[in-house]
């Protein structure tokens, strides 16, 4: 489990993050929504300790981290690997082919032998619908089955936790689909999951919690049936203005 407490970042005199309590239960998908510029992005990345808020305290199962003081590499290092962060697909490096990108980390990173991390890559290029394309190059595919091989490059270096900042804000409806797709079925498995997204239908959809945040606020901390049928006045104005 992971728990935020207190939490406040800030990039020169603009608060991002002020006063962050929440908890990201295993097992569960958490949604955050909320407008542009609310924080959503850097809440996402001070998790995976790209961000460096000013204070609170952040609990990562039984270890906890307080941001006031000193974070050791080791720490860092750990945190990075339970809390994997799926870039957008033109991450992938062009000169490898997409299997060979997925075991990329796994091989040079977790030392696993090449067989047995080309055989986790093959499976988990299976389960994003990509099993045709291991041998394809990035520059091959259309933008939803990178992203689709970006999640599966992430998955392969087994993260507790999966984090994704709008993974389908480049990519057409219809392809978006397909990565959509896949995302639900990684939340039916009961991966944990934080996701930002702008698709309201899909947070209906795949979220166990959903946050709400605004000028760095977490406004609404609850559950999607909650958010969708119980808005307050604001979220209300808000879900008008995204449909
Ligand atoms: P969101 O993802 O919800 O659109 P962000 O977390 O990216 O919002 O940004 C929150 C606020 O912090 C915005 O006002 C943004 O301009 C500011 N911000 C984000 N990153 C930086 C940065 N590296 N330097 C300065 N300001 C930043
Ligand atoms: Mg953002």
């Amino acid at each position: 489990m992971i728990k935020f407490e207190h939490v406040n970042k800030t990039f020169g005199d603009h608060q991002a993050l002020s006063d962050i309590n929440t908890t990201f239960k295993a097992h569960e998908t958490t949604v955050i929504v909320g407008p542009s510029g609310s924080g959503k992005s850097t809440l996402l990345r001070s998790l995976n300790l790209l961000e460096r808020p000013e204070n609170g305290l952040y609990h990562f199962n039984d270890q906890t981290i307080d941001f006031a003081k000193p974070i050791t590499g080791k720490t860092m290092l750990n945190i990075r690997r339970k809390t994997g962060m799926v870039f957008q697909g033109y991450n992938l490096f062009p000169h490898l082919s997409v299997v060979k990108n997925v075991m990329e980390g796994p091989v040079q990173v977790l030392k696993q032998k090449p067989a047995a991390a080309k055989q986790t890559a093959l499976d988990l290029l299976d389960k994003v619908g990509l099993a045709d394309k291991a041998d394809a190059y990035p520059g091959q595919l259309s933008g939803g089955q990178q992203q689709r091989v970006a999640i599966a490059r992430s998955l392969a270096m087994n993260p507790e936790y999966i984090l994704l900042d709008e993974p389908t804000s480049a990519l057409d409806p219809e392809l978006e689909a397909g990565v959509l797709r896949v995302l639900l079925a990684l939340a039916q498995e009961d991966n944990s999951m934080i996701i930002v997204t702008h698709n309201m239908e899909f947070a209906r959809a795949v979220a166990d919690k959903i946050l709400f945040v605004e000028d760095g606020k977490i406004l609404f901390d609850g559950t999607p049936n909650e958010f969708f049928k119980q808005p307050t006045q604001r979220i209300s104005d808000f879900l008008a203005a995204m449909t």
